[in-house]
């Protein structure tokens, strides 16, 4: 058999390898990076009982799973502009949506595919179709190759989609601001107490602090503005020190346990603007070719795309397998699930959503944090 061409090795495509090894399907990955640790691969993911478990359920690696979920990680708390804690809920292990590290994920499906699967540094520059749904893919090295079956799994600025969809990811209108502090327990312990064990967002119009505690007292936080890709420009994140306070001012009158996850960062502040492709965004079929993750359904992060990505590459390592003889059935099923539950996807991150937080709704938060936050002002100016 012919082996199934996978372009990125992220999780999607990673997870598609692996149930397709389990059906005894060959594929070869080739990615870009040139080695597994080429590149930080990122924080936490929660893995959510409907649809990244069912993946790894699929690949075989549940038990695997198991054993890199950070325990307690669940636990979730929102707080105010002034720290104070608005909603708080533990971790009390029942909650779907266990924590892993991405880099442990990663590694964890690496390890579960056959040695000489991924094909390193192998950098796509583009693909055409050659008729009868073969394509020839063409690498930054000068190599070429041509197969029947092409999955692109090559993330936001894939190489494979223009063979698809002509359609280009936009700007979303938010960036994250990514910093770390490290070893906070000791270094930090004020803001270590303030993230507490899991995770902590504290919300305001157009931009927020949210934060992960990782493994050994790391806290990671992804600050959020809503602001022009101008605006940012208007940063020099050349000079991490500038640019944390630039970011920090956005934060002026917020508790300092919160606006020190901005200026105390251990790292250099990293500008993650955030891109999507069109809500729905679908093709028709072109004979011997396909998308799964990111390059197929780019959203501005939501807390889904890396389930999403693997869900994908489970569904269609699976209808490889239901049809050995027919590929080009196995695509076009895959393709037409995947649309639909797709446009289904926002009404179900709403919904599981709501039963993490319960009762409360992020609206309610978000109006009390600013209730505090305009309190608060006014007590100020009175004292003043
Ligand atoms: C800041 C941030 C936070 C996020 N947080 C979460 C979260 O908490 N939960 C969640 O579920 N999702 C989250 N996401 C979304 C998630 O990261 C993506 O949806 C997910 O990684 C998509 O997986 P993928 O396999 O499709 O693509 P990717 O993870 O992007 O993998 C693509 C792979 O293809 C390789 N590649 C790219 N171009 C080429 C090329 N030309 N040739 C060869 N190889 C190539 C890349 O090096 C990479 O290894 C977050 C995203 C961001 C930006």
């Amino acid at each position: 058999m012919k082996p199934v061409t996978i372009i990125g090795a992220g999780l999607g495509g990673l997870t598609l390898a692996r149930v397709l090894h389990m059906h005894g399907i060959p594929s070869e990955v080739y990615e870009a990076d040139a080695s597994p640790k080429a590149r930080a691969q990122g924080g936490m993911l929660d893995i959510h009982d409907y649809n990244g478990q069912l993946a790894l359920e699929a690949a075989g690696l549940t038990e695997a799973f198991r054993a890199i979920v950070l325990e307690g990680r669940q636990a979730i708390r929102a707080l105010g502009q002034d720290g104070g804690v608005l909603f708080e809920k533990g971790d009390d292990g029942t909650g779907g949506r266990p924590e892993a590290q991405r880099a442990d994920l990663r590694r964890m499906l690496l390890n579960a595919l056959p040695q000489g699967t991924v094909r390193w540094g192998r950098r796509v520059t583009g693909a055409h179709g050659l008729g009868g749904g073969r394509h020839k893919v063409t690498f930054a090295d000068g190599g070429t190759l041509t197969t029947s079956v092409l999955v692109g799994a090559d993330g936001a600025w894939s190489r494979v989609r223009p063979l698809l969809s002509a359609s280009i990811p936009e700007y979303a209108g938010t960036s994250f601001v990514e910093t770390y502090l490290f070893d906070a327990d000791t270094r930090h312990p004020a803001v270590a107490e303030t993230v507490g064990g899991g995770s902590m967002l504290a919300l305001a119009p157009d931009q927020a602090i949210t934060a992960h505690r990782e493994r050994n007292g790391t806290l990671h936080a992804y600050v959020s503005l809503t602001r022009s890709l101008e605006w940012f420009d208007g940063i020099d994140f050349s000079d991490p020190a500038a640019a944390a306070t630039h970011v920090a001012a956005e934060f002026d009158g917020w508790a300092p346990e919160l606006t020190a996850l901005i200026s105390d960062t251990d790292t250099p502040p990293v500008l993650r603007p955030h891109y999507s492709l069109p809500q729905g965004h679908r093709w028709d079929r072109v004979p011997g070719v396909t998308l799964v993750g990111d390059a197929a359904h780019l959203l501005a992060p939501n807390g889904e795309g890396a389930n999403w990505a693997m869900c994908d590459g489970a569904e269609l390592g699976e209808a490889l397998a239901t049809h050995p003889d027919d590929f080009e059935a196995a695509l076009a099923a895959y393709e037409q699930a995947m649309f639909a539950r797709m446009s289904r996807a926002d009404d179900e991150t709403a919904m599981h959503l709501e039963e993490t937080l319960g009762d409360i709704n992020p609206e309610d938060l978000l109006a009390q944090s600013h209730e505090i936050s305009v309190t608060t002002e006014q007590a100020a100016k009175d004292s003043a």
